[in-house]
């Protein structure tokens, strides 16, 4: 006999699995040759599985969620690669899980900092130059000033990212910031663009933020 079938996150789903989605929130991390690594959330992963449009379609989780366990979707942080169908538990991704961790070392002071400031810099998109860049107005009304920001751009079969230059940008103070977003790939009128989510840990490679800011002003 076939199990009942409920709906949950608008997904139908075997009975019983809400709650092995509650159980999946409370693992938070995968041992991998002997070091944990944080487990990568629906969103997080560096393939766009359509987590700003629908729930997992493997496990049903949301955006933000982790993934029950065995689902075919989550990634390993080890490897990058699909996390039920890699070897790095089976002790061959040693090396690949010891680079990984120092790279979800928790951010220092400084980067909580960065964080922190990135936040309060405000940008709108006013338009497009005649070579195709997009332009921005972008404020910073933080009391540091970054290299970049990051910030995210979509169109019809493309989600991905662009990091506007915003060094001169003193605080107090805006600017307009001119930035080539895909352009070749992307009409105008296709185009658009996106706050992304703080960085964590395991994503602060994506941020251009914490680059090293050129020195002259
Ligand atoms: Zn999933
Ligand atoms: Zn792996």
């Amino acid at each position: 006999m076939s199990k009942r079938r409920v709906v949950h996150n608008g997904v139908e789903v075997v009975e019983g699995w809400p709650e092995r989605i509650e159980e999946a929130q409370t693992v938070l991390t995968v041992s991998i040759a002997g070091i944990d690594l944080p487990r990568i959330p629906y969103g997080d992963e560096s393939e766009d599985w359509g987590a700003h449009k629908h729930p997992c379609r493997d496990c049903a989780v949301l955006k933000g969620q982790l993934h029950v366990p065995s689902c075919d979707v989550e990634q390993c942080p080890a490897c990058g690669g699909q996390a039920i169908g890699c070897d790095c538990d089976r002790g061959i991704g040693q090396d690949q899980a010891r680079k990984r961790a120092r790279q979800v070392r928790p951010f220092s002071k400084h980067e909580q900092s960065i964080v922190g400031a990135r936040r309060l810099f405000t940008w709108r998109h006013v338009g497009f130059a005649a070579n195709g860049d997009a332009t921005f107005e972008v404020e910073n009304g933080s009391t540091m000033r970054l290299p970049f920001l990051t910030i995210g751009v979509e169109g019809p079969n493309l989600r991905g990212g662009a990091w506007l230059r915003v060094s001169d940008i003193v605080p107090g103070s805006s600017a307009v910031v001119r930035h080539d977003c895909y352009k070749d790939l992307l009409e105008p009128t296709e185009v658009e663009f996106f706050e992304v989510d703080d960085p964590t840990p395991a994503t602060r490679d994506r941020f251009w933020e914490f680059k090293r800011l050129p020195k002259a002003l």
